[in-house]
């Protein structure tokens, strides 16, 4: 029988592959040989984000790692051959709130493989979230893996206690879903991802009429998984812009695929680039922000892939010159916001200064920390890029060199 510390290392372990809370790894290092102070050894412990953008820290773990599906990509299967534990709900409660209490932690992301039924272990996972918020009071922050297949009535019960509710599409498509996860059901996810999304907008509806009405979860978010099946980049996009529009999701995570302890046969032996994954976020930050289509993204893709080379606001903009340059003192938001090298915040503070006096290269270079990759495609009041725009070599001259994950 483990204790509590041995079902934390196995627990917390099994619970890194799932990125829908947004986890942020780091390097091991212990105090303890270097006489140094600190140590990121905490086993659990990752990092997201919380709605309103702070970065918290969080409990990550899972009730327990037992699972009676198979799903091929996952550490978890039954047929997978992992050490296992199990946590009880007690367990849960008093690690969390022992962290909590220690100042280690603001929060805690709670999953779980699927033991005896999906209601069982739903019932479980709000069995924690309940006894935090009811009979400890717990005020952090709790996101909670929801189980497709589970008792809607079990899914309102977690959303009334949770800040966030999680549901793994996990495949972009669902014959891959048929082939790597055959015991899922798309439909059933899809339904449960929609009654979400109701009881959210109910909610907030509500709470406009009367600050008391019964609170609901902020919002839900899923995770992908790339490169575990032949999905190309444009149609894992397609299908998060579905994802966004559909069932109002505050966010799709993308998750390269790595190969997994013990991995089934019929997954590829390497990983993708983590550029890949990198691409596909900066390409759902222009679809969710700079107000671009799945479409307009394809311009600046080849065979379906987004180009790791270059950004792909950088990759749209090079493929569509004529639209270039724009001029920083009179174009508008939209216009402004497909400028390669300038980002939402720069933007807006462009807009409120161009009101009191117009712009020189210098002030844009101020406001946006892009300037290089930007000049080419705008006009200022003392900046013109001449024939800057028309290069045949104007990628080599404004790709960013040495990006991150290159
Ligand atoms: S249901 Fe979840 S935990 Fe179980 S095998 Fe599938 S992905 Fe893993």
């Amino acid at each position: 029988m483990e204790t509590v510390l041995e079902k934390l290392a196995i627990l917390a372990d099994a619970a890194k592959y799932d990125a829908s809370c947004a986890s942020s790894g780091a390097e091991k290092r212990n105090s303890m040989a270097s006489k140094a102070i600190g140590s990121t050894e905490g086993m659990g412990i990752c990092h997201a984000y919380a709605p309103d953008g702070r970065c918290i820290s969080l409990l990550k773990i899972l009730l327990t790692n037992y699972c009676q599906f198979d799903c091929h990509y996952c550490v978890n299967r039954v047929s997978s051959n992992v050490r296992r534990a199990r946590f009880s709900v007690k367990e849960v409660v008093d690690l969390t709130l022992g962290f909590y209490q220690r100042n280690y932690i603001e929060g805690l992301f709670l999953s779980s493989g699927i033991i005896r039924s999906p209601d069982y272990t739903m019932e479980q996972l709000v069995r924690v979230a309940e006894s935090l918020r009811r009979e400890h009071k717990f005020a952090g922050y709790i996101h909670l893996k929801t189980i497709p297949d589970a008792d809607p009535l079990l899914l309102a019960r977690a959303g009334a206690v949770a800040d966030r509710l999680s549901i793994n599409v996990e495949l972009p498509r669902e014959e891959s879903l048929a082939r790597l996860a055959p015991q899922k059901n798309p439909e059933r996810i899809r339904r449960a991802m929609g009654g979400i999304r109701l009881k959210i907008e109910e909610a907030k509806e509500a709470r406009k009429e009367s600050r008391h009405a019964p609170r609901f979860s902020t919002g839900q978010s899923t995770q992908m998984i790339i490169g575990a099946d032949s999905t190309d980049d444009l149609a894992i996009l397609g299908s998060a812009a579905n994802l966004y529009g559909n069932y109002k999701l505050s966010r799709v995570y993308y998750s390269a695929f790595s190969p997994i302890p013990d991995a089934s046969a019929v997954l590829p032996l390497m990983r993708p680039p983590l550029m890949r994954e990198h691409r596909l976020y900066q390409a759902d930050w222009l679809m969710r922000f700079y107000g671009f289509a799945v479409e307009e993204i394809a311009t600046g893709a080849v065979g379906g892939m987004l180009d790791l080379g270059v950004d792909p606001k950088l990759a749209w903009a090079l493929q569509h010159r004529e639209c270039f340059p724009v001029d920083v003192n009179r174009a508008a938001r939209e216009v402004l916001l497909r400028v390669p090298g300038f980002g939402t915040k720069s933007v807006k503070q462009m807009l409120s200064s161009r009101r009191w006096r117009s712009l020189r290269l210098e002030d844009v270079s101020r406001l946006c920390r892009g300037i290089k990759t930007a000049m080419p495609f705008i006009v200022t009041a003392d900046w013109q890029p001449g024939a800057a725009i028309d290069r045949l070599d104007l990628r080599e001259k404004v790709a960013p060199q040495g990006e991150l994950f290159a």
